[in-house]
């Protein structure tokens, strides 16, 4: 009865130990985060999008080469 109960105590740490030593899957440091880019507004339409995707003339922000063009004509 005493070897039984020492097996379980080691059956348990044993248990404790790799649980705590297993890959997480839910661990965020493992992989990294997407980085943060700046969103800004279509001055046409006003739809929100990447500052790399934007059209930038003059500093006006457009979401495409069309409604650049768009506010252009409108503009003259
Ligand atoms: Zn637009």
């Amino acid at each position: 009865m005493k070897y039984l109960l020492l097996f379980a105590f080691i059956g348990v740490v044993w248990w404790l130990w790799s649980k705590r030593n297993a890959p997480d899957a839910s661990d965020s440091s493992a992989r990294p985060a997407p980085p943060v880019e700046k969103m800004v507004t279509c001055v046409h339409c006003g739809v929100h999008l990447p500052e790399s995707e934007a059209v930038s003339v003059a500093g006006r922000i457009y979401c495409c080469e069309a409604h650049r063009i768009a506010a252009k004509s409108a503009e003259d």
